[in-house]
């Protein structure tokens, strides 16, 4: 089969809150709420959020691999002679790592830029989109306190849309046990506030069938030592081990109720100081929330990029018919720093953090 593009799904673990307001990726920002998705009203990071930071993380992973080239990225060519407004002329370089703009700074725009090419560039009023499609992140298991302390809840149509069938419940005011060895006194467990009854049964994490045939997750990268597929491979087994099924209705209610929310304070940048009166709130997603996304790799043999006027082919270092192999290696140089330097607004306040796993990340 030949398909113009490759999908990966991986997998996110915050390891801070993480609060991505709805102006995107800039960093720093303070909103006070996060972004939804407006059917389900569930949080979620948008896409363009982890590509943001993703492109910056590729830039600064791959200058870190070249050292030797001081103030001049590998991909920061060409340098441009620009005149200033005083007459004087400076020699400035390319940083391919930000947003770009309308006047095209910015973005090196090469056809074998590592950057540009995965995350898309605009120069000189061309315009390139990037290799790289990134999905939204949406929660997939979500921590909840309980009596036996903390328990990660699921919903069915979060399993359905993860391509899984078999998560059902037949009493929606009810919970399911993903694992019999999740002891729960008496069949009663508290989530939050709210208390529910146990349904008999579990599902079955190793025997889920998937709902088309198709993983999300190619199975042929899901196998367990023992020979098993585990969709869920790379979730930490200590979350695995504490699953709850809910149903939709309550699953948002849940969530909603158990954001993080903060109490802040806003600093003036010119003094320093607290500006008077601006404590503020803001809610974000906890620690520990295990969220999924999907990232298309289209294929570059089918793509030109306009340099000088003229079309040129897209120069990668993999075999023919292999170049997106190269775009997911340079994506996920990027993936791999947010759990590090994490993704959204506020990150020197310790938020935003958050482990990627799945794709190439899991040295398979
Ligand atoms: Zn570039």
């Amino acid at each position: 089969m030949n398909k113009p593009y490759e999908k990966e799904t991986y997998f996110a673990l915050t390891m801070d809150p993480v609060h991505i307001g709805t102006g995107g990726y800039r960093l720093g920002r303070v909103d006070n709420t996060i972004t939804r998705e407006p059917g389900t009203n569930l949080p979620k990071v948008p896409g363009t959020g982890i590509s943001g930071v993703a492109r910056a993380f590729t830039a600064m992973a791959i200058q870190s691999e070249n050292p030797m080239i001081p103030k001049k990225m590998k991909y920061q060519r060409p340098s441009r002679e620009i005149t200033k407004k005083d007459g004087t002329k400076e020699i400035v370089y390319d940083s391919c790592a930000g947003k770009g703009g309308e006047k095209g700074d910015g973005h090196c725009g090469e056809p074998d830029c590592e950057v540009c090419v995965a995350y898309g560039f605009s120069k000189d009023g061309n315009s390139f989109q990037g290799m790289a499609q990134f999905f939204d992140a949406r929660i997939l298991f979500f921590p909840v306190y309980s009596m036996l302390g903390p328990v990660w809840i699921t919903s069915e149509s979060i399993m359905r849309e993860f391509n899984i069938a078999g998560a059902t419940l037949s009493d929606k005011e009810r919970f399911k046990r993903f694992n019999a060895s999740l002891q729960i006194p008496e069949d009663k467990l508290n989530l939050g506030w709210l208390m529910l009854e146990r349904e008999d049964g579990e599902v079955n994490l190793t025997s889920l069938p998937s709902r088309t045939g198709t993983s999300p997750v190619p199975t042929t990268i899901l196998k367990r030592e023992d020979g098993e597929v585990d969709k869920f491979l790379y979730v930490p087994q200590e979350i695995k081990d504490r699953l709850v099924l809910v149903s939709d209705k309550l699953f948002s209610r849940i969530v909603n109720d158990n954001l993080e929310v903060r109490t802040s304070v806003a600093i003036d940048p010119a003094t320093g100081a607290a500006v008077d009166g601006a404590l503020y709130t803001y809610e974000a997603i906890p620690r520990a929330t295990v969220l999924w996304f999907d990232v298309i790799y289209n294929k570059p043999e089918n793509f030109r990029i306009k340099q000088d006027g003229v079309d040129q082919p897209i120069k990668h270092d993999k075999a023919d018919g292999e170049g997106w192999k190269w775009i997911k290696e340079n994506v996920e140089k990027g993936l791999r720093l947010i759990e590090f330097m994490g993704v959204g607004g506020m990150n020197t306040r310790g938020m935003g953090r958050m482990r990627i796993s799945g794709g190439g990340l899991n040295g398979k």
